[in-house]
């Protein structure tokens, strides 16, 4: 299915990030690219993106995180992952390393907070609710149809995986949000789709969700394109961005097409009104909606304090 690359990492393994939202802790990435295959995915147009259907794994990645948090005065309060891939994609090594890397963060006291469309290993999902208070869990899912997720998503978990991961981290005191990011107008914003969407992560006790529609980029449009399974669905979707006003992206040397403000106001206030029925507290991810603001709280709450690492083996 994909092309496994291992590779030393060179650069540090726990990284600042740009982002106002992801400024509170730093974040990891555990591979560049990304398994999952979301012909939406915004990594598409990174410099680190290794291709189509490739993943580098980064093998040095526990050794130089345990050195790089021993030479830390301050260790963090959490880690946040992954800006640009998801930590539970479906390759066995890759898993493994990311239960590793969990593990060692968890048993030094330092939390974690991540976003992901993959499935949990067991094994890996006992760890994190042995560890409920240390944990932020958001799970990304933007439809409740399994079809219209195997066209975006291909080879992420399925919905119904999803929702059951949901209810058991709910369950085992997780505190668990779901990001129903992007919307994809057309397809996912009908007044239907939104309400099977939030019935079904009511049901799995959830009650946070943010949200925002698709910004539409140059790697991102060239995807939707070149590896859709229905390409009746994309030219749908990508009618709604045909006469939009592109906006610079300076420093990525490319553009973004938002929709227009109050298009994305229309489909939000549509959102809000459904999440009332379910009790769904619903944000604006301000990030993307610079213009309408908001906080998406992706990487949960954490409290202000110092923590010191303690002795570990050499095992993690
Ligand atoms: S799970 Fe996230 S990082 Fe992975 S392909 Fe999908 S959008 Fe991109």
């Amino acid at each position: 299915m994909v092309d496994v690359i291992w590779a030393e990492r060179k650069s540090p393994v726990l990284l600042p990030s740009s982002l106002s939202c992801l400024a509170q802790i730093p974040s990891i990435n555990l591979t560049a690219g990304c398994a999952h295959g979301c012909i939406y995915c915004y990594a598409r147009g990174y410099s680190s993106f290794p291709g189509e259907n490739k993943v580098v794994i980064y093998k040095n990645t526990l050794d130089k995180l345990r050195s790089e948090l021993l030479r830390k005065r301050n260790k963090p309060r959490a880690v946040y992952f992954s800006p640009s891939s998801d930590i539970f994609q479906p390759i066995p090594e890759m898993l493994e390393l990311s239960h590793l890397v969990l593990a060692f963060l968890l048993s030094n006291d330092i939390g974690v907070a991540f976003l992901t469309k993959g499935r949990i290993p067991d094994k890996t999902l006992s760890l994190l609710i042995s560890h409920a208070d240390k944990v932020r869990a958001q799970i990304g899912i933007i439809t409740h149809s399994d079809y219209i997720r195997s066209i975006f998503e291909p080879n992420a978990a399925s919905i119904d995986g999803r929702l059951e991961q949901m209810a058991k981290m709910v369950a085992g005191s997780i505190a668990t949000e779901s990001r129903v990011i992007p919307i994809l107008p057309g397809i996912t914003d009908t007044p239907d789709s939104i309400n099977a969407l939030f019935q079904a992560i009511a049901s799995a006790g959830v009650k946070r969700a943010a949200i925002s529609t698709l910004f539409l980029r140059p790697a991102i449009m060239e995807s939707l394109r070149r590896y859709t399974s229905n390409k009746d669905l994309v030219d749908n979707l990508l009618d709604y961005y045909r006469d939009v006003r592109r906006l610079p992206v300076h420093a990525e040397h490319s553009s973004v097409r938002p929709l227009p403000r109050a298009k994305r106001e229309e489909i939000y206030s549509r959102f809000k009104r459904i999440a009332k029925n379910y009790a769904i507290d619903l944000s604006i991810c301000g990030c993307l909606n610079l213009d309408i603001g908001g906080n998406c709280n992706i990487t949960g709450e954490w409290p202000a304090q110092d923590i010191q690492l303690r002795m570990f083996d050499q095992k993690g």
